[in-house]
């Protein structure tokens, strides 16, 4: 069943909308200093706000586990969202002074926005307790989420409210699951998936879901160590998660997974960079000390071969361990590899964490189809996980 969107709504005016968005961003002294979470929610704020709504937004900040902590309080959040909404007071509130407010004696007029002080400074939020919920909605006449990032969450703000509350998709959740479902349900061939990064739980799981759609997958970061210290060979010191070796095994012997020609070893510190084809078996990839780092210059030119050819591109996890130059080639070169064919020739999707900081550095991010704000919502998504807060809004309910 479609999401229901809040582009069905017609007048907004009189209505109080609780909109859950995700804004857990960097604060450093009082400031917020990476606002693309705020600006991502910016949109469905102007579009209920220009619908005559009473519009209140509830996030959580870091992890304060039940108890009221200053240190996390949304301040900081409302400024710099006051500041990019050009409006002149952006008030906040704490959710058990709005309950005894009452509904109709709050002063928040059409069109004007407020702020729910973190949501999770109450433990009934993790924990999606009933009555916590029903509180919650009580504030408002109908629900919003926005925040794809939170969606994996089971949680009263994400889904427990809306058993009591109309409920509705805002844009960007609406705009990042039909991206992710157009590749999903209807990608067009050649779909590759470039797959590298860290942590192995996440990764498996979607390359065993993906792998019946998909062409070819082009993988980098721990799951190639992780392969090849499967495969037999020494890899050092290197990222490889030693309890998922066999299945590692099985999955990039399948005909759609490209492997690697090449690496790039060395020290975390970025010294004693080296060069290393991958022979056949037994060869000694890493000398004692040295770790995989990135991926080969041979290996960026096979990659690039199947880049160029698809039609439908899916990119999470990075290739090495590009925080560290010279290990940033294989990364960076993919990164643009995807950004260029992206935006025309192909439908681009990149997320992740790391993977959107990446992309950032190439300066490239515009030409990306989808940036998914997902992160670990995105990565249960593409495993084939139904996310709770999506679920909870394809629930046909009308109230
Ligand atoms: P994302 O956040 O994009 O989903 P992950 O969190 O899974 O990606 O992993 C990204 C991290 O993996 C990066 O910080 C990168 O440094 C690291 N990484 C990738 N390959 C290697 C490697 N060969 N050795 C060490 N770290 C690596
Ligand atoms: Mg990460």
């Amino acid at each position: 069943m479609p999401l229901r969107s809040i582009r069905q709504l017609k007048s907004l005016k009189n209505k109080r909308v609780l909109v859950r968005v995700d804004f857990n961003v960097p604060i450093k002294k009082g400031k917020v200093t990476e606002d693309s979470r705020l600006k991502a929610s910016l949109p469905t704020i102007e579009f209920l706000m220009n619908k005559g709504a009473q519009v209140i937004l509830v996030t959580h900040v870091g992890r304060p586990e039940g108890k009221k902590d200053p240190a996390l309080s949304v301040k900081p959040i409302a400024k710099r969202l006051k500041e990019l909404l050009g409006i002149k007071e952006l008030r906040i509130i704490e959710l058990d002074k709005a309950k005894k407010l009452e509904i109709g004696n709050w002063k928040l007029n059409n069109g004007e926005v407020m702020m729910l002080e973190n949501i999770r400074f109450y433990p009934g939020e993790e924990k999606n307790d009933a009555q916590f919920s029903k509180e919650l909605a009580s504030i408002a006449d109908l629900y919003v989420l926005d925040g794809f990032a939170v969606a994996h969450r089971a949680s009263a703000s994400v889904v427990g409210v809306t058993k009591y509350l109309p409920s509705y998709a805002g844009l960007l959740l609406e705009q990042e699951i039909n991206g992710l479902e157009k590749v999903m349900k209807k990608p067009r061939a050649p779909f590759v998936l470039v797959l590298g990064g860290a942590k192995m739980e996440t990764k498996v799981p979607i390359m065993k879901h993906l792998l019946p759609r998909v062409d070819h997958v082009l993988i980098g970061g721990g799951i190639v160590n992780t392969y090849l210290k499967a495969a037999g060979y020494k890899v050092g010191d290197s990222l490889a998660d030693s309890g998922r070796e066999k299945e590692a095994l099985v999955l990039c012997k399948k005909k759609k997974v490209v492997l690697p020609h090449d690496v790039i070893v060395g020290k975390r510190d970025g010294s004693g960079a080296r060069h290393v084809m991958i022979e056949k078996y037994p060869h000694q990839i890493c000398k004692k000390g040295e770790e995989i780092l990135d991926i080969g210059p041979a290996t960026i030119r096979l990659y690039a071969s199947f880049i160029r050819k698809a039609a439908t591109l899916l990119w999470n996890g990075a290739m090495g361990y590009f925080e560290q130059k010279p290990f940033d080639i294989g990364t960076l070169s993919i990164a643009r590899l995807i950004a260029s064919r992206s935006n025309g020739k192909a439908y681009g999707v990149i997320g992740g964490g790391e993977t959107l900081q990446a992309m950032e550095l190439t300066r490239m991010s515009e030409y990306v189809d989808l940036v998914s704000t997902g992160g670990g919502a995105m990565l249960e998504y593409l495993g084939g996980k139904k996310l709770p807060g999506v679920v909870a809004l394809t629930k046909n309910k009308k109230k």
